[in-house]
């Protein structure tokens, strides 16, 4: 049976898989998408019923396409799909749904790659061999939920990922902890607060950005300062996580106001005993540094300001910070589960790498593959939609655009070299 050849293969359609089309097709790049779910499966499939960005729209988007609606309004998730369904629409991407990669190993005895595939969906998609000239992954920077050992399942409550959060009355009755205080953990918090719920939330080192300041939203904020363009995470910054909301027309994340509606705040989960969970004597700490991160970019903005000349309303408000609520200076350490009624843990703790499907030896130790801005080590393997591939942006909405247009342009050199061929031999000359 014949194999189907291309000569550019992406594997993902979220939205780098997307960006990577658009930019393949203006190249002239022959090339096929292949997605396992749907076009951006995990914004619709991932991600809890009442998400939506945390960018306002008229920030979270591809420069080529404007998300319907109020600009300035935060779409939600399913909006957020569509809106890359229609991208990939309007460029006529040749995407294949339904269609998951296996393996991808190295073609012998000749450049390329030899990709196995097999339908998820067999109505949409086929399985079989592909063998691509290239191939690019864009399999998501958010791949397997992580969830710290630290409870047994035998606990007896429910243990969920933040990604199998869905809404307050999937949970069984009770309180809930959170764990992880990044945007997925405070927004997941505070859904289950304003329903009614007694919740606990683990905080540990974290950014809290003002979601607008003097009139502006922080991800203009985070464009006119360059931070968007920061090519390495702040030296000790590596793991600290951002919370940031669009959340309710969005709100600066502040949680001595989630202390003083009712939400009890404990530092970093450290360990389980006899139905006992107990936090690392973190809080006050992990706060001072939110707090910390939030006024640095208070300054940075009044300075921009000034420096510009800038006529933007000044906002001393923003400036207040409210008094330690009495969970942060007489901390909890310990919780024990059943006397607090708490009957589910909601793990929002992150996500690792899967590049199970990947025969080469392209990963460093950490399991995060080697490159140089989305370009690996093995000929004609990229990557692209990864955290910090080329800048902070690119992991986000807007930066993967412009990350995807960097490699295409790439695949377009190597292609050209590829089709030189000489008019005449080329004879080294003697001297
Ligand atoms: C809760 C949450 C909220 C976020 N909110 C925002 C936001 O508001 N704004 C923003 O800019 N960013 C946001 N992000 C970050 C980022 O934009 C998203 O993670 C986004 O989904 C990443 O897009 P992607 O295309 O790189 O990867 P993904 O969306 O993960 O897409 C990868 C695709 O590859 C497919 N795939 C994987 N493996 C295979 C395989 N072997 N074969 C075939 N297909 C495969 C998957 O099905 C998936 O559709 C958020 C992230 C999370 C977790």
């Amino acid at each position: 049976m014949a194999v189907e050849t291309v000569d550019t293969l992406v594997i993902g359609a979220g939205q780098a898989g997307v960006a990577m089309s658009e930019h393949l097709g203006k190249a002239g790049v022959p090339h096929l998408v292949l997605e396992r779910g749907r076009i951006a499966e995990r914004w619709r499939a991932w991600r809890w019923d009442s998400l939506v960005a945390n960018g306002p729209a008229w920030h979270d988007r591809f420069p080529n396409l404007e998300h319907a609606g109020d600009p300035e309004a935060f779409p939600g998730k399913e909006s957020v799909a569509d809106y890359f369904v229609a991208y990939a629409e309007k460029f006529k991407a040749p995407i294949r749904c339904g269609v998951e990669v296996t393996a991808v190993a190295a073609l012998q005895g000749r450049p390329g790659f030899r990709v196995e595939t097999k339908a998820t969906d067999a109505p949409h998609g086929a399985g079989g061999v592909i063998e691509a000239r290239r191939v690019v992954s864009a399999t998501g920077p958010f791949q397997r939920p992580i969830i710290p050992p630290i409870v047994p399942e035998t606990a007896g409550l429910l243990q969920i990922h933040s990604t199998g959060y869905r809404n307050p009355a999937q949970l069984p009755d009770g309180a809930v902890l959170v764990v992880g205080a990044g945007s997925s953990g405070t927004q997941i918090a505070d859904e289950l607060l304003r329903a009614g719920r007694r919740v606990f939330i683990s905080v540990g080192p974290h950014g809290r950005p003002p979601r607008a300041y003097r009139g502006r939203d922080y991800c203009w904020w985070l464009g006119v300062l360059g931070k968007w363009d920061i090519t390495t995470p702040p030296a000790g910054a590596e793991h600290v996580t951002i919370a940031v909301s669009g959340a309710y027309g969005g709100n600066t994340v502040d949680f001595r106001r989630l202390a003083s509606r009712g939400m009890g705040l404990v530092g970093r989960a450290d360990g389980f005993k006899n139905g006992v969970m107990t936090f690392a004597p973190d809080l006050a700490a992990n706060i001072a540094k939110g707090d910390a991160d939030y006024l640095a970019v208070l300054d940075e903005a009044d300075a921009y300001i000034a420096r510009n000349g800038m006529d933007l309303p000044p906002e001393p408000s923003a400036r207040v910070i409210l008094a330690d609520p009495a969970c942060v200076t007489d901390p909890i350490r310990a919780l024990n589960l059943k006397e607090e009624g708490i009957t589910t843990i909601i793990w929002a703790t992150g996500f690792a790498l899967d590049y199970s499907w990947l025969k080469f030896d392209v990963l460093d130790r950490d399991g995060k593959p080697k490159h140089s801005r989305g370009i690996s080590e093995v000929p004609g393997l990229y990557f692209v939609g990864l955290p910090w591939l080329s800048r902070r942006g690119s992991s986000f909405i807007w930066g993967v655009w412009h990350d995807a247009r960097f490699i295409a342009d790439q695949i377009g050199i190597q292609r050209s070299y590829e089709g030189y061929t000489p008019a005449a031999p080329a004879q080294a000359k003697q001297a």
